[in-house]
């Protein structure tokens, strides 16, 4: 029976701020042949998020921190190429908890999801129709709940959630105004994705550009980032609007905590709701999400932007490019 070569990344050690080369260790390792109910998978796809920075600190969070010596948590799309398993044939293409590594053994009950690679490029399945999505369908529909002709704004508007979320919101109806760093990235979401207007946060003036872009004020505002961005849009916000809380990433690195928004104040007096949540919360309802989100990214009212990292072991350098933003749409390493 066959083995296999797999390149994995390690966690070596606990970043301080910013993630880098040091904090990882690349390993190689022989796979053997999948025992009774166990499959291996070649992995094609990897997805680079936000959220696995968190999961590298030793702290209690939604899900427990990656321990030191393991392999770094991430989701992955790959390819079955030897099963034991009963509903796993070879051939079947999977998405699987994998973690960064190119040949992944496992039970068949570790959280493996056949997917059908007729309904879309397999890339969809962790973008527009993954985590990605269905943080972006839930966290608007459901707590943003944005009504026709209201104003969203969203942050990290260029990125993989934000740029599903205000594609959404146009379906719905609204006006959509996103946030992102750069004039190329802003004009990438008037032309390509159909935003009635874009702020560029590295540019001086936020809170006058907002104002400008915002003329209506915010019903809805969905926010990746936190930080000042969260303040400005706080305060630019109408009576009895929703602000989404879906991350924080101007704060994933940072080495002290972030001040928090000055003008908290006005929750009270605008009437707003604040709410966070995390996106498997709604896991039990993501069979009513995909469907949707694929006829949309079917019928090309959802573009899905992907940017591919080449290769395992660009992984260090991969991750880098989600904070410094040297990306577009969804971020993930191709095999
Ligand atoms: P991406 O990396 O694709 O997009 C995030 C964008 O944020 C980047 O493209 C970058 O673009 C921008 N950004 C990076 N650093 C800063 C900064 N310091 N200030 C302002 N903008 C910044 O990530 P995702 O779209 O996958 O995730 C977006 C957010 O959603 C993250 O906070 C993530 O943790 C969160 N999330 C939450 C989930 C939940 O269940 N609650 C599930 C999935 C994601 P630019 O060049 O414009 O700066």
């Amino acid at each position: 029976m066959e083995t296999r070569q797999s390149t994995q990344w390690l966690l070596k050690r606990r970043p301080e701020g910013e993630a880098g080369p040091d904090d990882f260790e690349r390993v190689e390792v022989e796979v053997g042949p999948p025992a009774e109910g166990e499959v291996v998978i070649e992995m094609k796809y990897i997805s680079l998020d936000p959220a696995m920075r968190g999961w590298m600190d030793d702290r209690p969070s939604y899900v427990p921190p990656i321990e030191l010596g393991a392999v770094i948590r991430a989701v992955g799309v790959g390819q079955v190429v030897a099963s034991k398993a009963k509903r796993f044939d070879v051939g079947d293409w999977v998405v699987a908890p994998s973690g960064i590594q190119s040949v992944y053994k496992t039970r068949e009950r570790s959280g493996l999801r056949r997917i059908d690679p007729d309904l879309g490029p397999v890339t969809w399945h962790l973008g527009v129709l993954g985590m990605t999505g269905l943080t972006a369908y839930f966290g608007l529909f459901d707590i943003g709940e944005p009504s026709e002709g209201e104003t969203v704004l969203v942050s990290g508007a260029a990125g993989a959630v934000g740029s599903i979320v205000g594609q959404l919101a146009r379906i719905a109806g609204c006006r959509v105004v996103g946030i992102a760093g750069g004039p190329d990235k802003c004009q990438h979401l008037v032309d390509d994705l159909g935003f009635d207007a874009a702020v560029d946060y590295k540019a001086p003036g936020l809170h006058k550009a907002i104002k400008a872009a915002c003329p209506d004020g915010i019903d809805v505002y969905f926010d990746n980032v936190g930080g000042g961005i969260l303040e400005a849009a706080i305060s630019r916000t109408n009576d009895f609007a929703r602000i989404v809380a879906c991350g924080a990433i101007s704060s994933y690195n940072a080495t002290e905590p972030p001040p928090g928004p000055r003008n908290l104040g006005l929750v009270v007096a605008r009437r707003l709701k604040l709410q966070g949540f995390i996106v498997m919360d709604y896991a039990e309802r993501y069979g009513e999400a995909v469907p949707r989100l694929a006829q949309w990214a079917r019928d090309g009212s959802l573009a899905s932007r992907e940017t591919f990292a080449q290769g395992i072991d660009s992984f260090p350098d991969a991750f880098a490019k989600l904070f410094s933003g040297d990306k577009m749409g969804k971020l993930m390493i191709e095999v």
